[in-house]
């Protein structure tokens, strides 16, 4: 049986800023790579772009080759899937990874990715899977997640140059993580930086040779003055989380369109439970988006979106796949763009907007992005 066709229409390019599904969620990849040349001139480490959680929601691969071409020497993940897929995409910079199962271990091995260990048990399970070559020890200095007890790394670190003395592996780096990396305050910092100057020396004593000192994220590579480090990881501030403010731009613009608008009379409730009745005839708005796509349900009654220029403000309950704005008496139409957040410079939300509304982190709100929004990548003018 054949569906009737619509007679063939000239192709339309979709316009400038329209979108061709419900919302989509744009990445701008000269705003990832502006943001890496950034922390690179301001930095005396190298950068190990932190991609880990699709590029916290934007992607894995196309942020991570927009960070190696504006210089990120390493890429750096959580699970041993993220760093499978970043090789077979072709990326050939050294990559670690820290959350791996001891299955995964000779996949790791095959396509040469580092994998941190923290115990002499987890050393062992590298140096009896033969194609893992190199390691990153980890040194706990106070966020006491990871990381080797400072009471175990003197054997730790003397295990692994036994191992390394047989060719079983190579020690490459050696690092820790920070507890208050996003604080102003370094004096947590520099406490765990002495310690892993510490750890490195004791390494050293050992007979291990690393080649890569790594302790710093996005914010503590800012406040915490560690020459003797080689690498930063870069997650937050790839993405233009600018926890100090240092002119960092958001790669992320999520969009959408009205999919319905109509008058409703003082009175009259909207969405579930009526949390919301109108106190005066006005015009609403369906923004086809919902908690199942990452709009944060407890934002509701702070949240705002931008449409032609104004902001609207969210009303009712925030539904699974769609919650309702108030256009007052705005001529708007069905159809009409809806920024959900921007990097602000336009007057509209941004990630960050969210994230206060919803009492969380901007991190929480990018990772939140559901797999019904397309990701699409632009490279902007800017
Ligand atoms: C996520 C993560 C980072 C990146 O931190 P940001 O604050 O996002 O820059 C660095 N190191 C480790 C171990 C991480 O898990």
């Amino acid at each position: 049986m054949h569906l009737v066709q619509s007679p063939p229409r000239p192709h339309r390019r979709p316009a400038a800023r329209g979108i061709a599904g419900l919302s989509e969620a744009v990445v701008d990849l000269s705003a990832i790579r502006e943001n890496v040349r950034t922390f690179r001139q301001r930095i005396t480490q190298d950068v190990m772009a932190v991609v880990k959680a699709d590029a916290f929601g934007h992607g894995a691969v196309p942020v991570a080759r927009a960070a190696v071409e504006a210089g990120a020497t390493w890429l750096g993940v959580a699970h041993a899937d993220e760093a499978l897929q970043l090789r077979a995409a072709g990326l050939r910079v050294p990559i670690l990874t820290w959350l791996y199962d001891a299955a995964e271990l000779m996949l790791l091995g095959d396509v040469d990715v580092d994998i941190s260990v923290s115990t002499v048990a987890e050393l062992q399970r590298a140096v009896s899977t033969p194609s893992v070559h190199h390691v990153h020890l980890k040194l706990d200095t106070g966020l006491h997640r990871a990381g080797s007890a400072p009471d175990q790394w003197i054997e730790l670190t003397r295990t692994a140059a036994h191992y390394e003395a047989l060719g079983a592996v190579t020690i490459r780096g050696i690092w820790s993580h920070l507890s208050h990396g996003s604080s102003t305050d370094a004096v947590q910092s520099t406490h765990q930086l002495r310690l892993l100057r510490t750890g490195v020396r004791l390494a050293r004593r050992a007979g291990l040779r690393p080649s890569v000192v790594h302790l710093a994220n996005s914010a503590g590579a800012l406040t915490l003055d560690a020459p003797d480090t080689d690498l930063a990881r870069i997650g937050a501030g790839l993405y233009g989380i600018d926890e100090l403010g240092i002119g960092l731009r958001p790669a992320m613009r999520w969009v959408s369109k009205l999919t319905q608008v109509r008058r409703i009379r003082a009175g009259e409730g909207v969405s579930y439970g009526h949390d919301f009745v109108a106190d005066r005839h006005t015009t609403i708005g369906l923004v086809p988006v919902g908690y199942a796509d990452g709009v944060p349900r407890v934002a509701a009654r702070r949240a705002g979106v931008q449409c032609h220029g104004v902001r609207l403000p969210v009303i009712g309950r925030i539904a699974m796949d769609q919650f309702v704005v108030d256009a007052g008496d705005l001529a708007v139409e069905p159809g009409a763009p809806v920024t959900i957040f921007g990097d602000g410079s336009c007057g509209e939300p941004t990630a960050a907007d969210w994230a206060d509304w919803a009492g969380t982190i901007p991190h929480e709100i990018y990772c939140g992005i559901g797999s019904r929004v397309p990701r699409r990548y632009e490279e902007g003018t800017r």
